[in-house]
């Protein structure tokens, strides 16, 4: 399975990474064996800072259309990740290390103004650090789904994460990470 991931789909989180706002949405990919399901995690000691990305994920089908939704983490190593974009260089390193992509469970998705009444909050010990939705979206659902189906093979399974609000900081081994789509599901992880 793949999974695609939105960056800069917020403005607020563009913003607090200096970035400019896209003109159509900017996908890349996290590798699929980056995904977990466990309730802890660690994190790599050799990729410096590995920084939190909280962020609504459709589980879709071969056509690409959303069966599922849940939360997910794209986890990113953020000191390598500014060096390869002032390189050029792929994000790869960056986003694709051992459980790089920690997952909720799913609920089912139903419809798109369901998934237009969403919101989400995503705390670190105790502390709310991160909230958003669909509403705060650049690139609502549609056309998120629109650019996957023009540019890229999709399989059953794929897993579509839609970008993060701002409030993205660095993770410790210690850790307890609250995540709740508002009325409809939690997840907790410890960073072990
Ligand atoms: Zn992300």
């Amino acid at each position: 399975m793949n999974i695609w991931c939105v960056g800069r789909n917020y403005v607020d989180h563009a913003k607090e990474l200096n970035n400019p706002l896209p003109e159509k949405p900017l996908i890349f990919l996290k590798a699929g064996s980056c995904l977990t399901r466990e309730k802890s995690f660690t994190l790599p000691t050799h990729l410096g800072e590995i920084h939190h990305e909280c962020e609504l994920a459709l589980k879709l089908d071969a056509q690409g259309q959303p069966s599922q939704i849940g939360l997910a983490l794209d986890l990113t190593a953020r000191a390598v990740q500014a060096d390869a974009k002032k390189k050029g260089e792929p994000w790869t390193l960056a986003k694709s290390f051992k459980e790089a992509c920690p997952i909720s469970d799913f609920i089912d998705f139903q419809d798109f103004s369901f998934f237009e009444s969403l919101s989400f909050h995503f705390s670190v010990n105790g502390q709310i650090v991160q909230k958003g939705g669909p509403k705060d979206f650049i690139f609502p659902l549609p056309t998120l789904l629109k650019t996957l189906k023009e540019n890229f093979p999709l399989a059953p399974g794929d897993l579509l994460l839609t970008g993060t609000p701002a409030g993205v900081g660095p993770l410790r081994k210690g850790d307890r990470l609250d995540a709740e789509i508002l009325g409809h599901l939690s997840m907790t992880w410890n960073v072990i």
